[in-house]
């Protein structure tokens, strides 16, 4: 979060640049988020000194992307962001300008991609500098490119997404051609690539508005080009929807992201995974979550060790958000509910995922080699353990001593 001591730091940095004879402002979300009472998450400062003459001035400053004009000044451990005025020149990529030129602020400003994002702040003389009717849009409630939206989204398809996640964050509504245009390279958002859209998604799925920005992709037909798994059975994407509603403010990126995606095939959530580039932290859990999803039909008569390996999980409390939610989703699911919950209190959380009694070195000693049946052994232990049919260490080397004589 951006501080008040971010905030007097990237006001030093641009006093500094002004006394250098550079033109410095404050510039982009920032002053959107100033503008609405929000506080910025950081403060970028905007300048006609190109990265060389920043580095100059300042002692310790990482040339992060000085082609781009971008530097990083460092002052006690914080960071401003300091970008030269510039104009991105042509986008072969669609993601990254091949190179830029640098520009007046006025010409600047026209490179960014919303007006409400499009604004700078003189923070000396405390005014707004608006060269593309910023405040209007912000005052109205509208999401609107800078110039002819058709161009600004083919020089980067990300900027859709971009539309669609500060609509839903402010609920603005996004202006007509700007929408039109959306709608029209909706199909070409997977031109980028599947980290940039996951990274997007994620952001939108952070907030209590999530619901209403996935709504509103599938509404300018993003959403069935991202995840057209979604729209391969009729009910789907509405069940997902009423999913993702019950759970967005809770602001939990991964349960939101469960709550779209559990209905579908794990190999499909896999792929999807794959897709986004996710990490397999991520895709474990998504994984996890669906397969236990349905068991809240069943917990309250599963087996004890079974219902404990469940609770013992690091998603389970994600996964009684989303059993609760399947509960008000199908019709008799609350007795279930309500006997897991009593099923939950009874159980003593020293017991949930105890040390093992009995442990490989035991089952070493009693002469079982490593192997398939080793490890079949340890966990029957375990479970009787879990099911609390063995209490304490005597009876579970027993236990043990059984198995291995019936295993031989
Ligand atoms: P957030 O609060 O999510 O950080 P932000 O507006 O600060 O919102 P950033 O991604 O941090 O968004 O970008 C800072 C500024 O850079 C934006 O306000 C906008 O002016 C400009 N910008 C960022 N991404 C793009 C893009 N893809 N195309 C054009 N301009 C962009
Ligand atoms: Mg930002």
């Amino acid at each position: 979060m951006g501080s008040s001591a971010t905030k007097a730091m990237a006001v030093g940095v641009i006093r500094r640049l002004r006394t250098a004879g550079h033109e410095a402002l404050l510039a982009g979300g920032c002053v959107r988020d100033m503008l609405l009472g929000h506080r910025p998450a950081d403060y970028d400062v905007a300048t006609s000194a190109t990265p060389r003459q920043v580095k100059r001035l300042f002692g310790h400053v990482l040339m992060v992307g000085a082609k781009f004009g971008v530097a990083m000044v460092i002052i006690n451990r914080r960071t401003v962001e300091v970008t030269t005025f510039r104009s991105d020149l042509s986008y072969s990529d669609g993601r990254r300008p091949d190179g830029v030129k640098f520009v007046t602020a006025r010409e600047d400003a026209q490179r960014r991609d919303f007006t409400i994002n499009g604004m700078f702040y003189d923070p000396i003389c405390e005014k707004v500098i608006d060269y593309v009717g910023g405040k209007a849009d912000l005052a109205g409630g509208v999401i609107c490119a800078i110039g002819d939206p058709k161009r600004r989204f083919a020089e980067d398809y990300l900027r859709m997404l971009r539309a669609v996640r500060f609509s839903g964050r402010f609920g603005f509504r996004i202006d007509r051609a700007t929408a039109e245009a959306i709608g029209r390279n909706a199909g070409r958002i997977t031109r980028i690539s599947g980290e940039r859209i996951r990274e997007e998604l994620e952001k939108m799925c952070a907030r209590k508005t999530a619901a209403a920005s996935l709504k509103q992709l599938h509404k300018l037909g993003l959403l069935e080009t991202i995840l057209p798994e979604l729209f391969d059975r009729p009910g789907l994407w509405a069940t997902s929807l009423r999913r993702a509603e019950a759970v967005a403010r809770r602001c939990d990126v991964l349960l939101t992201l469960a709550a779209i995606l559990c209905d579908l095939p794990v190999k499909d959530i896999r792929r999807i995974i794959r897709r986004w580039g996710g990490s397999n932290d991520l895709r474990n859990s998504l994984v996890w979550l669906r397969e236990h999803i349905d068991d809240w039909r069943t917990a309250h008569e599963m087996s004890l060790a079974e219902f404990k390996r469940i609770l013992a999980h690091r998603d389970f409390r994600r996964l009684k958000v989303l059993w609760r939610i399947e509960e008000l989703l199908f019709p008799g699911g609350k007795r279930r509910y309500l006997a897991i919950r009593r099923r939950i209190k009874r159980i003593d959380p020293k017991q949930i995922a105890p040390p093992p009694l009995v442990t490989g070195k035991d089952l070493k000693r009693m002469g079982v080699a490593e192997g398939p049946m080793f490890g079949r052994i340890l966990r029957a232990l375990y479970d009787a353990q879990l099911n609390e049919e063995i209490t304490n260490r005597r009876d579970a080397l027993k236990l043990a001593r059984g198995f291995v004589d019936m295993s031989r």
